[in-house]
């Protein structure tokens, strides 16, 4: 074997978490140059979202190839991929919005529509305005977790005022049309409807958008995702397996249109008794820790079990609106806080109402 054969398989068997190939057959290895003297250069070429996950790459690869008879020297440089090629550049950006957040989910009831409530209740508690627009027009959930089903009114015929609860501007098709009529809709009326939900609202000046994505991976999903400039991706999951193998793909959709998933939530993360407050780890914890350690991906929170947080979605008022002392709410409120940050990196957009 060669130096270079032996060089390749050294790389070959690191692990891109993402693409579930070695780091030479998912292409992040590039211009690879062995001198006659034992000089080894290339280029890992790693997405920005994955830029943490390329460090420790780099670092295994120098520490292996180092040891390699023949090698003297190792040059490693880090560069970040070109934009994703899907990126769309018709998305365009709601007027008065700051910021929208998808949360998505893999799968269906892992909890994200509970998720999404609660978390755009708990931005409330800091001060920001905050709207939730419930996109699933199938299996609409928002007017049964806010406890209000009434028909938007409209000023001018042509734009709709959302519905106001617990401070949140509202807007899902579940106000609209009866329970089980959509589901007889095609890709291209869901997409319409959403648009409308979307453009068509009178949000008026909103920090956040809170877009609760139908559940899944598919192309509703991926088209919705696709025509708003959506500034981060929030994807719930719960401990168990297959769930966390939904919340890749969740991921890797996101990638493909590229918007940063900025992390994970782990809900039903362990069970917190009402009686006793005492914690019980039903499922194996950290299951969702370690796979977003994996992928680079920070995991944002970690939800308990609990029937308070189940009772007050089905009475219509959020858990972090009833009760915002309990430490259940603080759980939320974290994650409030952590996605803030995550949206406004450098600090330069205080969490403070926009005037
Ligand atoms: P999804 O939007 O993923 O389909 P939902 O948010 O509708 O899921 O949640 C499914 C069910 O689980 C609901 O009955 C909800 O009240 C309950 N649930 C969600 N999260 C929790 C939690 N952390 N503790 C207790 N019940 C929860």
């Amino acid at each position: 074997m060669t130096l270079d054969s032996h060089i390749i398989t050294i790389l070959k068997s690191l692990h891109d978490p993402l693409s579930q190939q070695d780091i030479v057959s998912a292409g992040i290895v590039q211009g690879l140059q062995v001198t006659p003297s034992g000089k080894v250069s290339f280029v890992l070429e790693i997405r920005t979202e994955y830029m943490k996950n390329g460090m420790t790459l780099k670092e295994k690869a120098e520490s292996l190839l180092k040891t390699l008879p023949g090698v003297t020297d190792v040059q490693i440089a880090l560069t970040a991929e070109r934009k994703s090629k899907a990126h769309n550049p018709s998305k365009a950006a709601l007027p008065n919005v700051r910021y929208i957040l998808a949360v998505a989910s893999g799968k269906g009831g892992v909890g994200k529509s509970t998720t999404a409530i609660n978390l755009a209740c708990a931005l409330t508690t800091m001060g920001l305005k905050v709207g939730i627009l419930d996109a699933d027009i199938y299996g609409p959930s928002l007017p049964r977790l806010i406890g209000l089903n009434q028909k938007p009114t409209s000023d001018d015929g042509k734009t709709m005022n959302p519905i106001t609860a617990h401070g949140l501007k509202c807007m899902s098709i579940g106000f609209m049309v009866a329970e089980k009529m959509p589901a007889i809709w095609r890709g291209p009326m869901v997409q319409s409807a959403f648009q409308q939900m979307l453009r068509q609202t009178n949000w008026g000046e909103l920090d956040v958008l809170v877009i609760d994505l139908p559940p899944g991976t598919g192309d509703v999903q991926l088209s919705l995702a696709q025509t708003v400039l959506v500034s981060g991706a929030l994807i719930v999951s719960t401990p168990q397996d297959l769930a966390l193998i939904d919340a890749r793909k969740g991921l890797e959709m996101f990638l493909k249109v590229g918007v940063p998933v900025l992390g994970f939530v782990e809900n039903m993360s362990y069970f917190l008794c009402p009686h006793c407050e005492g914690r019980s780890e039903i499922f194996e914890h950290g299951g969702v820790h370690k796979e977003a350690q994996e992928l680079g991906v920070p995991l944002l929170a970690e939800i308990p079990l609990h029937m308070a947080i189940r009772e007050t979605s089905e009475k219509g008022t959020p858990l972090v609106f009833e009760n915002p002392d309990s430490p259940e709410a603080g759980v939320y409120k974290e994650l409030a806080q952590n996605l803030w940050a995550a949206l406004t990196p450098n600090h330069s957009n205080p969490a403070h109402p926009v005037k």
